[in-house]
C-alpha cells in the first residue's frame, strides 16, 4: 500500500504537536505548517513549513500533493484571549478557513478533517452549573460565544456546503477542553487546567490562588492522547456531521483545583476574582454520537492527565529556575 501524505496545519500548537507525532507513529508522512515552530520540542514531522494562511497562495503550497488535511491552525487562546480578541479572531480564523479549504478543494484531497469547539453552543443552554450535557443537534438555533465560537460556526457550515457543492470529503470535530502536557501554560493564551497547574506549581504550601469566577462554574475536560486518538478515527470514519470530542465528566473549576493541589501535595485556598473572564456558566458534552459512531470514547482519567500535566509544567517552571524564585519571594514576605 502506497504511504498515506498528510498535511496538519496548526503543527506548531498544542494539538496539532501531539497529533503530528501520533500519525508519524501510524506510518504517514506529515508535514506540518504553522506561523512558528512547536515551543517546546522539535516537530515529528517530516516536513515542516512556516507559512501563514491567512495567505491564499500561501494556503495552496501548505496542501500540495496532500491526501488529507487536518485542519487545526486558528489564532486562539483561553476565556481572556477570546472575550478581548474578537475582532482579530474571526477576521484571522475567517482567512485561514476559507483558504484551507478552498486550497483542498482545488487539490482534490481526499479528505479534509476540521477542528470546531464547544464554544459553538449556544449561550442559552448554558446558564447553568448543572448543565444538561450537550448533544450535536443543540448547536441551533445558534447562539455561539460570541466572535471565536460564531467563526467556528461558519466553518462548520463551509465544511457543510463544500461536501454538498464541491463533493469535499469533510470531517467536523467539536472540542470541549483539551489538555495536556506541551500546551501553553502562561502568557495570556493558557486554558484554566494548565493556569491552574501554573498557579499551584509556584505557590508555597498553605498559600492561595486566584481563580476567575467564583469557581461553581462547571466544564469537561479531556486529555489531548485521548483527543488525537479521538480525532485520528473520526478521519477514517464516514461520519461527516459535526461530532463532540471530550470527556462527559462535569467538575467545578474549585474542583479542578483541588485535584491539582491534591497531585502538587500543596493545601491551597482560592481567592476569586469576580471580575474576570469566567465564559458560559456550565458546560458538558453528550458523547452518545461519538460512541455510537466511532464505537470508542476518551479513556484516560482527569487524575491521570493531570498528573502528567502537573509534573510537565512543574518541570518547565523548574528548569527555568521559577520554582525556587517563587519560594524566596513568599519567605521574604
Ligand atoms: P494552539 O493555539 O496551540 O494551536 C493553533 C496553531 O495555529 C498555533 O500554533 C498557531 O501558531 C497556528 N496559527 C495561528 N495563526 C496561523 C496562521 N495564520 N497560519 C498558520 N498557522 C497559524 O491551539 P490548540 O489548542 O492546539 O487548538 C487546535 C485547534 O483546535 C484550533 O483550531 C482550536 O480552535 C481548536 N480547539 C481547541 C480546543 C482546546 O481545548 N485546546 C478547544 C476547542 C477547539
Amino acid at each position: 500500500m502506497t504511504q498515506k501524505k498528510v498535511v496538519v496545519t496548526g503543527a506548531g500548537g498544542f494539538i496539532g504537536h501531539h497529533l503530528t507525532k501520533y500519525l508519524v507513529d501510524r506510518g504517514y508522512w506529515v508535514r506540518g505548517v504553522d506561523i512558528k515552530h512547536s515551543e517546546y520540542e522539535t516537530s515529528a514531522a517530516h516536513e515542516f513549513e512556516i507559512l501563514d494562511l491567512r495567505r491564499f497562495d500561501n494556503a495552496v503550497i501548505a496542501l500540495r500533493g496532500m491526501d488529507h488535511v487536518y485542519a487545526l491552525a486558528a489564532d486562539m487562546g483561553g476565556i481572556g484571549f477570546i472575550e478581548q480578541n474578537k475582532g482579530p479572531i474571526m477576521r484571522n480564523n475567517t482567512l485561514i478557513n476559507l483558504h484551507t479549504i478552498e486550497a483542498a478543494r482545488i487539490h482534490k484531497v481526499e479528505r479534509f478533517l476540521y477542528t470546531s469547539s464547544a464554544c459553538i453552543y449556544p449561550g442559552y443552554l448554558q446558564r447553568d452549573e448543572n448543565v444538561t450535557p450537550l448533544k450535536e443537534s443543540d448547536a441551533y438555533p445558534a447562539d455561539a460565544e460570541d466572535g471565536y465560537g460564531w467563526e467556528k460556526l461558519y466553518a462548520e457550515r463551509m465544511c457543510r456546503h463544500y461536501t454538498e457543492d464541491f463533493g469535499l470529503d469533510t470531517r467536523v470535530v467539536r472540542f470541549h477542553n483539551i489538555f495536556g502536557p506541551l500546551g501553553t501554560f502562561e502568557g495570556g493564551r493558557e486554558k484554566s487546567p494548565a493556569a491552574i497547574c501554573r498557579k499551584i506549581a509556584l505557590a508555597v504550601n498553605g498559600s492561595s490562588i486566584e481563580v476567575w469566577g467564583d469557581g461553581h462554574q462547571t466544564r469537561s475536560y479531556c486529555y489531548v492522547d485521548d483527543c488525537v486518538e479521538g480525532i485520528y478515527r473520526l478521519m477514517l470514519s464516514n461520519h461527516s456531521d459535526p461530532i463532540n470530542l471530550g470527556q462527559d465528566r462535569m467538575i467545578s473549576i474549585n474542583e479542578l483545583v483541588s485535584i491539582v493541589a491534591r497531585i502538587a501535595g500543596k493545601k491551597i485556598s482560592t481567592v476569586h476574582d469576580l471580575n474576570a473572564p469566567q465564559g458560559v456558566r456550565g458546560r458538558n458534552s453528550d458523547n452518545t454520537m461519538l460512541r455510537r459512531t466511532l464505537n470508542w470514547e476518551p479513556a484516560v482519567s482527569l487524575e491521570q492527565g493531570l498528573a502528567r500535566t502537573y509534573d510537565w509544567i512543574e518541570s518547565q517552571l523548574r528548569a527555568a529556575g521559577r520554582l525556587e524564585t517563587a519560594s524566596l519571594a513568599a519567605a521574604a514576605v
